[in-house]
């Protein structure tokens, strides 16, 4: 039987700076914390490889735009190399179609110092300790339900958010129906799915989109090809109303923090 922990109300903190200094130090599932530090070597590619093992932060500008969320580091990626959706063939895959679009400087995310730079764009997961398996337990997404709430507050700019996978969908229609502090309806997982989301009356858009993840399998199996997760990223950024030119030496906001 899972042990039931409740998330803590809203902390308020005042950047993702401040966040991420609590975040790199938590502790509060036991079986990741374990395995984020065990799994470490385990892959004879990076034996002797120094990892990072602590929960991983998100990546991009602050300002950003478009928000992208999966669902955790992978044991040998982002728990290797301390950046999210770095250094493993998900990266590669998603990082491909962010620079095809604009929204990446390079078509690869290898290690923290690649020089790697997003453009009006925000890399983040729903579970920021590598599970086993790629299978989190209930009760560890809702322990870290409250970092992925107090980022997306943080993250004042942006418009748009893209779920790839289910567990990032569920998650970000928890985070707004927490926020609006009312349901939303329409809430299957679909690739492509577009979901409007109303804040307040004064006519303010946010839009969630729905895509597959881009695993190995899926890109692998064809169930998501590099042309739909282009045309994924395409749609956000017509929904997020900014042409990225952040690579090509015009105005954006291209920095990114590590
Ligand atoms: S998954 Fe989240 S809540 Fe659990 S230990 Fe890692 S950072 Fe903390």
């Amino acid at each position: 039987m899972e042990e039931r922990k409740e998330v803590t109300p809203n902390r308020a903190y005042g950047s993702i700076e401040e966040l991420n200094r609590d975040l790199i130090a938590c502790s509060l599932c036991p079986r990741l914390a374990r395995y984020r530090v065990e799994v470490a070597g385990s892959n004879p590619r990076y034996r002797g490889e120094r990892y990072w093992s602590r929960p991983v932060p998100g990546y991009g500008p602050a300002d950003a735009r478009i928000v992208v969320v999966g669902l955790a580091p992978a044991p040998h990626g982002g728990n290797r190399t301390g950046r999210v959706f770095t250094g493993d063939y998900t990266a590669t895959n998603l990082m491909k179609a962010l620079h095809q679009v604009g929204l990446a400087s390079k078509p690869y995310s290898r290690s923290r110092d690649d020089g790697l730079e997003l453009c009006g764009t925000y890399l983040t997961a729903a579970l920021k300790c590598a599970p086993p398996d790629n299978r989190p337990l209930a009760s560890e997404l809702r322990n870290c339900f409250r970092y992925i709430l107090e980022e997306i507050a943080l993250l004042r700019n942006a418009r748009v958010y893209i779920a790839l996978g289910r567990v990032a969908w569920d998650t970000l229609i928890k985070v707004f129906r927490q926020m609006l502090g009312t349901d939303i309806p329409s809430r299957s997982f679909s690739h492509g799915k577009v979901l409007e989301i109303s804040l307040g009356g004064g006519g303010e858009k946010r839009y969630l989109i729905a895509s597959y993840h881009p695993s190995p399998r899926n890109m692998w199996t064809g169930t998501l090809t590099h042309e739909m997760l282009v045309s994924v990223f395409r749609k956000a950024i017509e929904l997020a109303g900014f042409t990225p030119r952040c690579f090509s030496g015009a105005s954006g906001s291209g920095r990114g923090d590590p």
